[in-house]
């Protein structure tokens, strides 16, 4: 029996899936696996599993819940925990690096990376009595992954007399991928729908798609609250910066005097400057004490000096703000701001007088601040959250009547020729808009305003996002999967299945690697080396990551993070007056020359055209700490915004190193010295292990006794694999003296009149 408060229990009987208890959990207890859906904020995390207790499921084992999200993995388990009036010890949370469960939870919410793991250890999950994936319309890969594992090891408990139920939920209705895919599930479970009071949400088009979309957002919302009846505004912004950039912003326009009138009471206190808390005091202490013993944990471990029980958690956006957590935040920002708010408030400020109780939300933020958002909005105030897509299904906003859609999301996109991966702005898929325009109708009639066109809305965004499992490069899903101990990933139950051929091939190209043992005769699928392990750490292809980690000698790391850094971003280097297409041409232009004299430094044999690109960031990066970034760009043939791409990923890359391989303190040194030659020498080694399958072989041309041949084959290379020549791109710094043997970057073909012909690029001699 569970003792609930007056209050949670008013509370409850508000969400519509209350209704549907009975039948939901009738479903449940006659089909193995269910699917329930319901539009969000209907109840399904919080109650479901208050359900399944109730039914007696955690008597003898645990109900564990999945999210792809940290955020909600602890949200939902504290609210679920007050809800029942249970400790934190029975209904419980587990992330990577933190959690509070003990051998008394009953109630465990989790992302799907850790369930993940324990499948690694535990494969039939014989802790649990019932899995719920939550949010599993969010297509993570992590989560598409426990569908297909779920799917086998359901039938599995089944046969030993000892079931387990999964049940699936999803926040739309797009579930084909789960239901009518009959590799996944013989029988089609049932579905069910959880009818949620939708109030009217009006849409408003912006008539032209402004570039600017967070000024428009700070304009919109000043009119909102300028001119717009009572209501909580919710904004949504693509990351931690554009949050809080947008919260200053507001705060500063309508300041908040909270009403207290305690004495000796500051007033005019904002939530984020109150004095640390117990609680958050709390919080950074343990967070502290989690780094030390994690300090400690990894200095037990020997030879490749990277902790092999830290994985990344590719589905979950706390990657985006991480990555963001450590960038720059003081550049000359705040001085525009400055003009563009007062310009911004003579327009508006006149109208209202009205204080904005102002709240960030993103994954990053602590979750104490992230409940401010459950809490009580002080008297004649009115709620403004700023937030990513945090919120467009995960954490349910009360009160909210106003949604401001910037329609935009930051994504990770990969590269499908390098499986290079970049975070890019990008539009939000229109399933998105309109999860989002849906957050307006919760408590009322409501009004999504869209900072883009309809035309925008119609013609440019997609109608639903990829599931990320077809998005990422899967050389690196097969190593992460290789590593959980999925072993026949080409046989594998996904919802919607990576290419087959190229699920082959990443497997080959991991042997070649190293990351895997090479296939042996028979069935016997590959076992993945210690190498790999470490390897499958680092957030860029699996190539890169061996150079990286290979690289713990020599004082090599700040040079390969750099070079990995470079060459993980496209199109760094402005084409050198050349076409691509162009193979003969010699290249004149200062660009070229620039180049040139990058490379000769030291011996330019010796790492040829990415001596050039680590030159050209250290050179940059100086130019950079002297504020003269963008006119260094301009006169060496840089782009400033790849430029600034690199940096991103050099601290990215840098913070992950410092972070699981101990005794080593690297920084991003905006003053890196070119690398000496014999530094250079094992860069070139590096260079060469992980790119072992881009080997290349010049053309010997004293074996053709026809002129003419001779000629067209002067820069011509045989590749592995590949029947025809590829030839040397006259960007190339070695060019005037093609080496015998290389190692190339990127090979591509090119439409040549008739024929297509193929190029190489980023070439290292190997001598
Ligand atoms: P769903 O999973 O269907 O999207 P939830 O179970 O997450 O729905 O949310 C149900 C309701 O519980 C929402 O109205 C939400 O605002 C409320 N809620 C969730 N967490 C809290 C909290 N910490 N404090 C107060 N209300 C909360
Ligand atoms: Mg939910």
């Amino acid at each position: 029996p569970v003792d609930r408060t007056p209050e949670v229990q008013a509370a409850r009987l508000r969400l519509p899936i209350l209704a549907e208890e009975q039948q939901v959990m009738e479903l449940i207890n006659e089909h193995p696996i269910v699917i329930v859906a319901g539009e969000t904020g209907s109840g399904k995390t919080t109650q479901l599993p208050q359900f399944l207790y109730e039914a007696g499921y955690a008597q003898h084992k645990m109900i564990g819940i999945t999210e792809p999200r940290r955020v909600a993995a602890i949200a939902m388990s504290k609210r679920v925990a007050h809800e029942m009036n249970l400790p934190s010890s029975e209904v419980s949370y587990l992330i990577r690096f933190e959690g509070n469960v003990t051998p008394a939870t009953r109630i465990k919410f989790m992302t799907d990376g850790v369930l993940l793991k324990e499948i690694e250890t535990d494969f039939l999950l014989s802790k649990y009595s019932v899995i719920v994936l939550d949010e599993a319309h969010e297509r993570s890969v992590y989560t598409d992954i426990l569908v297909g594992l779920l799917s086998r090891i359901v039938p599995l408990r089944h046969k030993r007399s000892n079931p387990l139920k999964l049940i699936i939920m999803s926040a739309t209705l797009r579930v084909s991928d789960f239901t009518e895919n009959t590799r996944l599930f013989k029988v089609p479970p049932p579905l069910i729908k959880v009818e949620a009071r939708q109030y009217p949400v009006t849409i408003h088009f912006q008539k032209h798609t402004p570039d600017d979309y967070m000024a428009e957002a700070y304009r919109k919302t000043l009119k909102i609250h300028a001119q717009l009846p009572e209501g909580g505004i919710l904004i949504f912004v693509t990351g931690q910066l554009e949050v809080n950039q947008l919260v200053r912003k507001l705060r500063r326009a309508f300041p908040c005097q909270q009403q207290d009138n305690k004495p000796g009471q500051q007033s005019n206190v904002q939530p984020e400057q109150e004095p640390e808390t117990e609680q958050e005091f709390d919080m950074k202490r343990s967070i502290r004490n989690m780094r030390k013993s994690k300090k400690k944990f990894l200095h037990q471990i020997s030879l490749p000096k990277i902790n092999l029980d830290d994985y990344k958690l590719p589905g979950d956006d706390t990657e985006a703000d991480m990555h963001e957590a450590h960038e720059d935040n003081d550049d000359n920002e705040d001085e525009e701001d400055e003009d563009d708010l007062e310009e911004l408030q003579q327009l508006t400020a006149p109208t209202t007088k009205q204080p904005l109780w102002v709240l960030p939300l993103y994954s990053l933020l602590s979750s104490e601040k992230q409940q401010r958002i459950f809490q009580p909005v002080p008297d004649g105030c009115r709620l403004c959250v700023v937030a990513t897509n945090v919120a467009e299904t995960s954490l349910t906003i009360p009160h909210i009547k106003y949604v401001v859609d910037t329609g935009r999301q930051k994504t990770r996109l990969y590269d499908k020729l390098t499986g290079v991966s970049a975070f890019v702005v990008t539009h939000t898929s229109k399933a998105s808009a309109d999860q989002r325009a849906g957050r307006a109708g919760r408590v009322s009639a409501g009004h999504c305003y869209r900072l883009y066109s309809s035309a925008v809305y119609n013609d440019i965004f997609p109608d639903f996002s990829q599931p990320d499992i077809q998005q990422k490069p899967v050389d690196d899903l097969m190593l992460q999967m290789r590593c959980m101990g999925i072993d026949r990933v080409v046989h594998f139950p996904f919802p919607s299945p990576p290419d087959q051929l190229q699920l082959v091939a990443a497997e080959q190209r991991l042997s070649v690697l190293g990351a895997l043992e090479p296939r042996t005769e028979g069935n016997t699928p590959p076992v993945v080396t210690q190498l790999g392990r470490v390897i499958s750490r680092f957030p860029v292809a699996p190539r890169f990551g061996k150079m990286l980690a290979l690289s713990n000698q020599q004082q090599l790391l700040p040079y390969s993070v750099c070079l990995v850094a470079a060459l993980s971003v496209q199109e760094l280097l402005v084409e050198t007056g050349v076409q691509r297409d162009e193979d003969v041409a010699p290249v004149s232009n200062k660009f070229h020359q620039r180049r040139m004299s990058w490379a000769a430094s030291g011996n330019y044999r010796l790492l040829g055209d990415p001596m050039v690109l680590l030159r050209a960031v250290g050179a940059a990066e100086y130019a950079g700490s002297q504020g003269k970034l963008a006119s260094f760009c301009e006169a060496n043939g840089l782009r400033s915004k790849a430029m600034n791409e690199v940096r991103k990923l050099r601290v990215q890359l840098t913070n992950e190193i410092n972070l699981n391989v101990c005794d080593v303190e690297l920084c991003v040194d905006p003053q890196l010295k070119p690398p000496s030659d014999a530094q250079a020498r094992f860069l070139r080694q590096i260079l060469l292990a992980g790119m072992g399958d881009h080997v290349a072989r010049k053309v010997p041309l004293d074996e053709i006794g026809d002129k003419e041949e001779r000629r067209r084959l002067k820069y011509a290379y045989n590749c592995a694999d590949m029947e025809q020549p590829a030839f040397m791109h006259s960007s190339s710094v070695l060019k005037q003296t093609p080496p015998d043997w290389i190692i190339y970057q990127e090979v591509y073909e090119l439409q040549h009149g008739d024929t297509q012909k193929m190029f190489i690029r980023g070439i290292t001699a190997i001598e």
